[in-house]
């Protein structure tokens, strides 16, 4: 089995490119829908879900449980459904994750 994404595997420099910039201290963690495993990029220090892949500009503000935009289940610990590296590597979150992981 593929192991678990980490911090170190998160192409942070990607992410802030494609949000355009950095907004402070970023804290990013990828997750899945326990559901239909969609997968989700999320920001623990600033509590936000980014939805979609090809911009990130429609993120979703993540007060209470996370509810899945594909499928409507709710997750009450995003932090908890963790993916790993070659679930995200095979979705459309590939690009952020580092070319040499
Ligand atoms: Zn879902």
């Amino acid at each position: 089995m593929s192991e678990y994404v980490k911090q170190e595997h998160i192409n942070y420099e990607a992410i802030m490119d494609a949000y355009g910039g950095s907004y402070g201290q970023e804290w990013f963690f990828f997750f899945k829908c326990p559901a239909c495993n969609e997968i989700y990029l999320y920001d623990k220090e600033i509590d936000i879900v980014f939805l979609n892949p090809i911009d990130l500009n429609t993120p979703h503000i993540c007060q209470g449980p996370f509810s899945c935009t594909i499928c409507g289940a709710s997750s009450k610990n995003v932090l908890a459904a963790e993916v790993t590296l070659d679930e995200v590597k095979s979705s459309k979150w590939s690009w952020a994750i580092k070319a040499a992981v």
